[in-house]
């Protein structure tokens, strides 16, 4: 019974260890058809509404509409452009204290 516990709880922090890894909750967007993340923390139980950060599109979604995974490699590379952007707009405040 113990052995079979430890298995069990060990499938669990695989799970979301395995969860944690490989993204969040995604939807795909009525727009583009791409997976875009909904960037909730927890899973939504109700219906809720989404803009696209590819296309623009406000979407209505449902619970059942929800997967889990990885987003679109477009969010991807937008989620990296927009960090790069992030960091070259600190670095040129601090020039411009210095002026
Ligand atoms: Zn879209």
């Amino acid at each position: 019974m113990r052995k079979a516990l430890n298995k069990y709880f060990a499938a669990i922090a695989f799970l979301l260890g395995d969860a944690s890894l490989k993204g969040g909750f995604l939807v795909t967007c009525k727009g583009c058809r791409r997976n875009i993340p909904i960037r909730m923390s927890e899973f939504p139980f109700r219906a809720f509404s989404v803009d696209c950060c590819l296309c623009g599109q406000r979407g209505r979604y449902l619970p059942s509409q929800v997967q889990h995974g990885l987003p679109d490699r477009l969010v991807q590379e937008n989620d990296v452009a927009d960090k790069q952007m992030r960091s070259r707009t600190r670095n040129s405040d601090l020039i411009d204290l210095f002026h």
